[in-house]
Order: structure tokens, then sequence, then C-alpha cells
């Protein structure tokens, strides 16, 4: 009974690749995740995911923990945060990354930890924010407060296929309000989400919050995927 209760909690497969995995391990196997594409983007000042927001937001600090690669395991590990019902994966992410973060002296300045809200039914469908939970792993390991209630993602109103793109912008513009706009002045805060491309709705997030006086802004995330 034990053993089965133990492989509900559990994954008993690699996600990665399938295999068995050993007692010790969780998620992946050691191959796998030594093999994870790991960015080091923390270390460089100027990176691909700073390059984004460059002319666009001015912010302190920017990376993503791995390259989006097709059919690879961190592609396998994002669906399974997204579809899986594993909200405790996403939190183990954000630990692994929060331990390399640490190492490296990341994020150092930051005062509080600002998942991106996820949309409304996206969140009662899933039961969970997956960004929420890689933020909560961040947390933990960078000992700085997770601040979820801050930001409200508001309900769309419109749908926005039937808008233009000047229309669709101004959208996204509004997509997000400050539920505790004091929560960000003079204070320092790092955004979080699971996969950047555009960056469109962590520029919109960050915009905001931006708009607070003296508020800072750095980004991190799961992973990056190149457009
Ligand atoms: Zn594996």
């Amino acid at each position: 009974m034990f053993k089965d209760l133990y492989h509900t909690v559990f994954p008993k497969v690699c996600y990665g690749c399938s295999t068995d995995l050993a007692k010790t391990e969780t998620w992946l196997c050691s191959t796998c995740k030594t093999n994870l594409p790991i960015t080091h983007f923390h270390q460089l000042s100027t990176n691909p995911i700073t390059q984004i927001f460059a002319g666009r937001i001015p912010l302190i600090q920017a990376s993503s923990f791995f390259y989006f690669v097709k059919e690879s395991a961190v592609q396998h590990l994002l669906h399974a945060l997204k579809y899986n019902n594993t909200p405790k994966l996403g939190t183990a992410i954000g630990e692994w990354y929060g331990e390399e973060l640490t190492r490296d002296g990341a994020f150092e300045t930051i005062d509080s930890i600002v998942p991106i809200p996820l949309h409304y039914a996206k969140q009662q469908q899933r039961g969970y924010n997956q960004s929420t939970m890689f933020a909560m792993g961040l947390a933990h390991l960078l000992h700085k407060p997770l601040d979820d209630k801050s930001v409200l993602r508001n309900i769309a109103t419109s749908t926005q296929t039937k808008k233009n793109r000047a229309e669709r912008w101004e959208n996204v513009a509004d997509v997000f309000s400050l539920q505790a706009p004091e929560m960000f002045r003079g204070k320092h805060t790092l955004l979080v989400d699971d996969v950047i491309t555009t960056g469109a709705t962590l520029e919109a997030c960050a915009n905001k919050i931006l708009q607070v006086e003296g508020a800072s802004v750095s980004i991190a995330t799961i992973a990056f995927a190149k457009l």
C-alpha cells in the first residue's frame, strides 16, 4: 500500500526519457537532469533575454533557466507541468534554478518574487498556476517572499480575434492591474513566467509595475523559446 501511495505522489518513470527512476530520483533520471540545456544567462549582463526587452523596458537583470528544445526533456517537463496535474514539478524546477542562481549570487537585490497571473479560466481548469509553483521554488531557495496577490489578470471583455493589431496591443496593455501598488514602491520585483518568446506578456506586466514610483523589475523564466 505504501509503495502504491509512493508511486502516486512521485512519478516512477523519468519525464525526459521514460526509463524507471531510482528511489533517489524525482521527475528526471540523473542522465536527463545532467543533460538539461541550461542557458547560464544569469551570468551575463547582456543575454538573449535582456535583448528581447532592450529599448522596450528598463530591467535590472533578466534570465531563463533552459533553452526550449522541441522533443527534449525540457518540452516534456513543461508539458507535464501544464497538463499532468503536477504542481510540485513547478516547485522542483524553481528549486533547481534557485540553487544555480544562489551559487552565482544572481537576483540578490530583489525584494519579492511575482508570478505572471494565469487567465482565470485556465487556472480554474488546471487547478494551479504553473508560474506560481515555479516562483514558490525560487522563493524557497533565494529566501525572498513570494507575492502572488499584488498583480491581477483582468478578465478579457471581448475576443482578441476580431480586433486589429493596434487594438490587440491595447488589449495586452490592459491585461494586468495592480491590486496593491504600494507593494512595488521603491522595490525591486522579480517577475517570473514559464516560457518566454516575444516577451509581450512580461512587458505588459512589468510596465504596470514600473508605473509605481521607485519600482524596478527583473525577469526570470523557466525556458526561452527562440522565435
Ligand atoms: Zn531520463
